[in-house]
């Protein structure tokens, strides 16, 4: 199945303690159908000190979002949209806005 949801789509949080918030994607993991969308999502890591010169630090870094938990924000509606797919007659599979029904792809 094509994925509805793509490297550097405009997604929008749908749950969480980021719900309502835009972002781009950074990173899809396929398998596991999870997203990293840039700046959500939010963890703290604390990384051990390597040497004297490179001490302890708390990093903070984006953890993947479940793909289900997003939803691509239409560029020709601004809103976040459920997608569906479109064959076109050349073949091609593309994406459209199940809200106006304009291509995403
Ligand atoms: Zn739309």
């Amino acid at each position: 199945m094509a994925a509805k949801v793509r490297r550097n789509d405009t997604v929008q949080i749908m749950t969480g303690k980021d719900k309502g918030r835009r972002g781009e994607v950074r990173s899809v993991l396929t398998k596991e159908g999870r997203v990293i969308v840039t700046g959500a999502n939010l963890v703290k890591k604390h990384r051990r000190a390597r040497s004297q010169l490179e001490p302890s630090q708390i990093l903070t870094v984006e953890a993947p979002l479940d793909a289900s938990n997003v939803r691509v924000v239409c560029r020709s509606c601004s809103q976040a949209v459920r997608v569906g797919f479109r064959l076109l007659e050349d073949g091609r599979k593309v994406r459209y806005c199940k809200k106006c029904n304009e291509a995403i792809d």
